[in-house]
């Protein structure tokens, strides 16, 4: 399993339902990886039937998915199963997206069964959690998240093995964000004050743009950045990663 604790930061592009063969030889051809620190750890999730064409134009980045099966093999047309990812060379894989959890009524009890099976296969499991306007005009972000947390988290999870992604739905795809003194609380509350991710590697996604990222890794409690929009154009994705 990759060791995710030696990066400074994880930056990883989500590219949703987004993608095309031409789409491809061109964000390559565009994506400047040349000055990047060795410590930033970045990461394209195409749609899988990208996965070979994009595995041979990575260079210093890594592979990741964007969802998996919660089953291991059989009949469950359409599936694609945790260790058919880690044969064609993924390293990563988000699990519990938003849009996951929304469109496709995932629960928390999915998510954890499909990051068990994800570390079974030496896949580092990215968990998505975030609070939506409403409950977050409630004052429930704190409490929605901590159940999102332990509820997802499967048994044989570590700070080692595992990465959270702390995404605001109400920030994603909005162009909205929270207030970087929001962004540094609520990191230093999932980190500081939820004993069991103490210490996991812990990103910020909603909204996050080549003149925000900088800012959004300052944050003490922040370890990099999932990006959507901005990560399907690769100049603003070559920026965010030398932010
Ligand atoms: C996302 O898809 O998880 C995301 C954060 O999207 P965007 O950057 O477009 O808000």
């Amino acid at each position: 399993m990759l060791k995710i604790k030696e990066f400074n930061k994880i930056i990883v592009a989500n590219w949703k339902l987004n993608g095309s063969n031409d789409f491809l030889e061109a964000y390559f051809e565009k994506l400047a990886l040349k000055d990047i620190d060795s410590d930033i750890c970045g990461i394209i999730c195409p749609p899988i039937t990208y996965f070979q064409n994009c595995y041979s134009k990575l260079n210093s980045l890594y592979l990741g998915a964007q969802d998996c099966s919660k089953f291991k093999d059989g009949a469950y047309t359409g599936e694609i199963s945790a260790s058919m990812l880690r044969e064609n060379n993924c390293i990563f894989c988000i699990v519990g997206h938003s849009e996951r959890r929304q469109v496709f009524k995932e629960n928390n009890e999915d998510i954890k069964i499909k990051a068990a099976q994800l570390l079974d296969e030496k896949i580092v499991p990215i968990i998505c959690i975030g609070e939506t306007l409403e409950q977050k005009k409630m004052h429930k972000t704190h409490e929605v998240l901590k159940e999102q947390v332990i509820n997802s988290l499967p048994p044989n999870s570590s700070k080692e093995s595992v990465v959270i992604a702390y995404e605001p739905i109400w920030a994603i795809g909005t162009g909205i964000t929270p207030t970087l003194e929001e962004i540094n609380n609520i990191h230093k509350y999932l980190k500081k004050d939820i004993k069991e991710i103490e210490e996991y590697k812990l990103l910020y996604g909603g909204s996050v743009n080549p003149k925000n990222a900088s800012d959004i890794m300052s944050l003490e409690n922040v370890d990099g950045v999932l990006v959507g929009g901005s990560s399907l154009k690769a100049d603003q994705f070559s920026e965010i990663l030398k932010a």
